[in-house]
């Protein structure tokens, strides 16, 4: 091995470069930012050959004075921060000064500036890091960075391009995220001369979005905004009848930064769990706003990922502002009073069999009766259910408002089940049971139930310690299946002792409501009565959020007309 040597200046910054700049994207990232933090309110970005041969980022902003020009590319200079102390209360999106520095390194860069207190403006050509000539310009007031060549000097980088359009692909994808925390700014992208967008200044987040997803999305989407302490969330989101394939509508911004974030992540998913089916996401933009102080961006070199100070509190901040917005607690009581009408009950048809369940979803908040209590006047909302079989004793052949549908029953009865228990333990007692017998348990199941009787108590069914060996089960959920008192007991443990050490309640709630609810159903295998599949599908349909049972599995397979003439090729 040879001995170590101090590396020359130049080497250290192209491999600082390498870091933060590793393809035309991120140069675009960095030089977007620049112009942002320089209070541009237009930004275009042009580029040749998928950004290889050009990139051209153009700003109003500020702009810079030539000494100040120059002192940003010669080394990590920045105007954001002078002293460590002020990384608590950044807010601009650049602090590290390296962006301008390390991509001079490796490419031909030219930047062009004024401000608007100068007469005229500077520009400065760059070529691997050295300034080769310095001239006046004249320009409006703003700045234009120029980079040429890229990744001229590093060869073996420069063969892990990407192809052009991947490249296109991925600046438009983007710019169309980080537009919408802007509105303020006009943008422009062209690729090869040829505009691949232009986006106008609009009032908020919400009119960028719109624009984007067009009508057919902007009918199902929500706003909400809330706060807890010092934390403020602004989420647009779409409701849990509308979902994409993948993430891609997933966007977060943390004091209109945009980062990855996988905490943020998971809480949008836990906020819509159980209703909207396994392998599909809905859009969901979210815009956080945390006090400096509490918030690390200096986590990675590109500042993408962050890190929270109080991880816990965002999460159910960002839980509580989705979900709520389409699940709210339903109050159920036990004895319910007959005849019972509310006027929020009269416009609830059930979300099934229509393509685009309603704008009426926000509605269907029901504050009091589920609508199981519609008296017989109201019958006429009711969807006319026929029972014609039932196949291996799980599916239901069926006809809802005529049309043939096929219905398994355990998935349905475990929906009914899931929503019924979210109502008992939003706060309404559920059904006591006069008799219940005590049962015996493991030892290990024991003391796991002992130590979390308060979390298996907030799920709408209710146990009770009988001597140091068994447990009685006060009260369950009503028209719960046969279930197995034992089975239902052990699951509760196992599911406790598997979750993640610190999940939050609700997550913790929502599992062991998700596994009460699947012991309690009605099986898979088990013989109904054409009164009792009546029953069970009348009592589904009327149910929320009835596409999927609450792991996200299809209930219902409708045998549409359209369905039937293709596979008879009509
Ligand atoms: P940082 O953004 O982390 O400060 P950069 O290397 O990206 O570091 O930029 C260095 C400095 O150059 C910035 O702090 C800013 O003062 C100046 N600068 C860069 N781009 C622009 C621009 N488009 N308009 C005005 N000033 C700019
Ligand atoms: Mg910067």
């Amino acid at each position: 091995m040879s001995a170590i040597r101090v590396l020359d200046e130049k080497t250290v910054s192209k491999i600082a470069a390498g870091e933060v700049i590793e393809r035309p994207l991120s140069v675009i990232k960095e030089l977007v930012e620049n112009a942002i933090d320089a209070a541009a309110t237009e930004i275009a970005v042009e580029i040749q050959e998928g950004g290889h041969r050009l990139i051209r980022v153009s700003d109003n902003g500020c702009g810079m004075g030539p000494d100040d020009c120059r002192l940003a590319i010669e080394s990590h200079t920045t105007s954001k921060l002078a002293d460590i102390a002020d990384l608590d209360s950044l807010a601009t999106l650049g602090f590290r000064g390296e962006a301008l520095h390390s991509i001079a390194a490796v490419s031909h860069l030219t930047a062009t500036s004024r401000r608007r207190q100068d007469e005229v403006g500077v520009c400065l050509r760059v070529e691997g890091g050295k300034i080769i000539s310095e001239e006046p310009a004249a320009r409006n007031p703003g700045t234009t960075v120029e980079v040429e060549n890229l990744f001229y000097n590093i060869p073996a980088r420069q063969k892990f391009l990407k192809t052009s359009r991947a490249e296109v692909q991925a600046i438009s994808n983007f710019l169309s995220r980080v537009f919408i925390a802007y509105p303020e700014i006009s943008f422009r992208f062209a690729h090869n001369d040829v505009d691949v967008f232009r986006i106008e200044p609009a009032e908020s987040p919400m009119e960028r979005i719109h624009a984007q997803m067009g009508r057919e999305v902007s009918g199902a989407i929500e706003e909400a905004r809330g706060n807890l302490k010092r934390v403020g969330i602004h989420a647009i989101f779409t409701r849990p009848d509308f979902t994409f394939p993948n993430r891609r509508f997933q966007t977060y911004f943390v004091n209109r930064r945009l980062v990855k974030d996988r905490s943020i992540t998971i809480a949008v998913d836990t906020a819509y769990k159980g209703l909207i089916p396994s392998g599909r996401y809905p859009m969901c933009i979210m815009l956080l706003a945390v006090p400096p102080d509490e918030v690390d961006v200096n986590v990675h070199p590109a500042k993408t990922e962050v890190r929270f100070l109080h991880e816990h509190e965002i999460h159910s901040l960002i839980y509580r502002t989705i979900r709520s917005s389409f699940v709210e607690p339903l109050k159920v009581e036990s004895e319910p009073p007959l005849k019972l009408v509310s006027p929020q009950a009269k416009i609830s048809p059930p979300p099934l069999l229509q393509p685009h369940p309603p704008a009426v979803q926000r509605e269907l908040k029901l504050e009091s009766a589920p609508p199981l209590l519609v008296p017989d006047a109201e019958a006429d909302d009711k969807q006319r259910v026929e029972i014609y079989d039932q196949f291996y004793d799980t599916f239901i052949f069926a006809t809802v408002n005529g049309q043939p549908v096929i219905i398994d029953q355990h998935i349905a009865s475990e929906r009914i089940m899931y929503n019924r228990l979210k109502r008992a333990s939003a706060d309404a007692p559920s059904q006591r049971l006069l008799i219940s017998e005590p049962v015996e348990v493991p030892h290990y199941v024991f003391s796991v139930l002992n130590d979390n009787l308060d979390a298996i108590n907030s799920t709408g069914i209710e146990i009770e310690s009988f001597g140091d060996r068994a447990f009685v089960i006060r009260s369950v959920v009503h028209n719960a299946g046969a279930y197995d008192p034992l089975s239902l007991l052990t699951t509760l443990a196992n599911e406790i002792t598997a979750a993640p050490f610190k999940a939050p309640d609700n997550v913790i709630q929502d599992k062991l409501i998700t596994v009460v609810a699947c012991k309690m159903a009605i099986q898979g295998g088990q013989k109904l009565s054409r009164e009792e599949m009546k029953a069970l599908v009348e009592e589904y349909l009327t149910e929320e959020f009835n596409r999927t049972c609450p792991h996200g599995r299809p209930i219902m397979f409708e045998l549409s007309r359209e369905a039937l003439n293709s596979w008879f090729k009509r």
